[in-house]
């Protein structure tokens, strides 16, 4: 609903707090109009209301800079006041008309080089991290690994519930985490982004000499000269012969030295934008959808996220709204999204897998079906092909053992009586627990 707003281009307007704030209470609304026991108190909205501002604040913040920055006309005149400043200096030295259109290509051009590589950058840190990544160098299945991996390490039953009940979210926190924490350990922002702003000159100084090389042998005047330019930049800047409209240039027809004061004012410019250069600056300078995370979400979460009713196991196809059945080769205990046997308060440890082969029944929209015919109990269950097998992956009777009083606590139910954690799943270790994962194996 944020991006929505399109806050960078329309900018921010109070009344995006109070249509949040609207949709936040109907969702709250339709909630409780589903079958549950309980009612929210108000108490509840607000919190929820300032814990979801609060995750959103940088985002709206950094959104609305943008807008200000390209539109505010204050901000717009400060900035330009230095550009033609250094124009109007060259100017009154009485310098030529191409040195003084020179100088104002170079103005031009600042605002193109950066944005230019601030995305290169960040498509060149997810360039990298794609390669040297192990969680992010392959699908998302291989990511799931090792978020499961990095849960089972941190041992925070918290995030687990977070993985459990939003796993897009989980995930998608998992992967900025990931970029922050390579940018910490191994990427120098600083050191890629003067490495692409000197390639970035070279290529400008190129298409500066072949422009005055080309209006030469074609006997070109200066709207030729600017068009070979441009044209030639285009594929790394986003600059056009629109960035000149307004600009008097017709009697320029020195290119040699034009393209000489090109040469020599470029570095000065480039060295003023370098200066900027920070890891800080790298966060901010990027919009939404050309920060490295993003791209990378983009990549690796553009799949299908429907949850197992049973077990909330996420299918692993690869499109997001694919044809056929949903699927997914590992279900879990039916315990761990809060099943329990009917009439008490006995967590289920039995995986989709075992029951969907069994007699027992299960109560939906109050109505029983057999778990062998759960494709008749209605909709989220038809679309879900899950075949009956023993494939039961030891990390999750290792999670179930290592998690058991909190996962209790959490549902307020007990592992107990028939749902007790048979004996021989305490035997497993966290090594096993993880090669499990490695290996796929399922004994
Ligand atoms: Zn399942
Ligand atoms: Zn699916």
């Amino acid at each position: 609903m944020i991006q929505s707003f399109n806050i960078s281009k329309l900018g921010y307007n109070i009344s995006c707090i109070q249509q949040l704030t609207d949709h936040i209470k109907t969702r709250i609304t339709q909630y409780e109009e589903e079958p549950v026991t309980y009612v929210f108190k108000n108490e509840f909205f607000i919190d929820l209301l300032f814990s979801i501002f609060k995750r959103v604040n940088n985002t709206i913040t950094d959104q609305h800079r943008m807008f200000r920055e390209a539109t505010d006309p204050v901000f717009y005149v400060k900035k330009k006041r230095d550009e033609y400043y250094s124009v109007f200096q060259k100017y009154c030295h009485g310098a030529t008309s191409a040195a003084i259109f020179g100088e104002i290509i170079c103005q031009k051009l600042k605002e193109p080089i950066e944005q230019s590589v601030y995305r290169q950058t960040a498509r060149d840190l997810v360039d990298e991290m794609r390669s040297n990544c192990p969680s992010l160098n392959g699908n998302r299945s291989n990511l799931e690994k090792h978020i499961l991996r990095r849960l089972a390490e941190e041992e925070n039953f918290d995030k687990y519930i977070n993985y459990i009940y939003d796993p897009k979210d989980h995930f998608k926190s998992f992967i900025r985490d990931e970029v922050s924490q390579y940018i910490r350990d191994q990427f120098s922002v600083q050191l890629k982004m003067n490495q692409n702003i000197e390639l970035l000159q070279k290529k400008i100084m190129t298409a500066a000499h072949e422009s005055t090389q080309h209006v030469q042998e074609n006997r070109g005047n200066v709207d030729v000269w600017l068009k070979f330019f441009t044209q030639k930049l285009s594929d790394v800047l986003m600059f056009s012969l629109k960035d000149f409209s307004g600009v008097k240039h017709d009697d320029v027809d020195d290119f040699k030295l034009l393209e000489d004061v090109i040469r020599k004012d470029l570095p000065s410019i480039t060295s003023d934008i370098s200066r900027e250069f920070s890891t800080d600056s790298f966060k901010i300078k990027l919009d939404v959808n050309n920060r490295s995370d993003e791209i990378l979400i983009d990549h690796l979460c553009q799949c299908c996220w429907v949850q197992c009713p049973f077990c909330g196991a996420i299918c692993t196809n690869t499109l997001e709204n694919h044809d056929g059945d949903h699927s997914v080769t590992f279900h879990r205990m039916n315990g761990l999204m809060g099943g329990d046997y009917y009439g008490t308060q006995d967590l289920c440890v039995e995986f989709c897998t075992t029951l969907v082969a069994s007699d027992v029944s299960f109560l939906e929209s109050e109505k029983w079906f057999k778990f062998r015919e759960y494709r008749t109990a209605g909709k989220v269950y038809e679309e879900w092909n899950i075949t009956p097998d023993e494939s039961k992956l030891p990390y999750w009777k290792w999670f179930v053992c290592k998690f058991q009083n909190v996962l209790e606590t959490f549902y307020e139910k007990k592992i107990q009586n028939e749902g007790k954690i048979p004996e021989e799943w305490r035997k497993y270790t966290f090594d096993q627990a993880i090669e499990s994962l490695e290996k796929k194996c399922i004994l």
